[in-house]
């Protein structure tokens, strides 16, 4: 008797069977609830019996939960700081560690 896949509840074989936080999945089944990314048993990250990839994996603080459009914004100009040379662009501009754009400068 073969087991039933935990993500697609189809038969799965042994050839591509993965057990894994307590369940069966297809190889291909066993993804990143979050991206779909396949994992493997090296790189998942389980979490509730469900696995995720290193990036998505549900983690106690949210601090470093990236890819809202705010975060990115922010980690854009901590980096453009980090490697300040001079003003990137028109428009643009820094008053000592503050980025300000043309419109707030008077
Ligand atoms: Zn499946
Ligand atoms: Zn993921």
């Amino acid at each position: 008797m073969n087991p039933n896949c935990a993500r697609c509840g189809k038969i799965v074989y042994p050839t591509e069977k993965v057990n894994c936080l307590d369940k069966f999945w297809h190889k291909a089944c066993f993804h990143c609830e979050t991206c779909k990314m396949t994992l493997n048993m090296k790189n998942y990250k389980g979490y509730e019996k469900i696995p995720y990839c290193n990036a998505h994996y549900p983690k106690q603080s949210f601090t470093m939960v990236a890819d809202t459009p705010e975060n990115l914004r922010l980690k854009q100009q901590s980096e453009l700081q980090s490697q300040w040379t001079g003003c990137p662009r028109p428009g643009t501009c820094c008053r000592g560690s503050t980025w300000v754009t043309e419109g707030d400068l008077s």
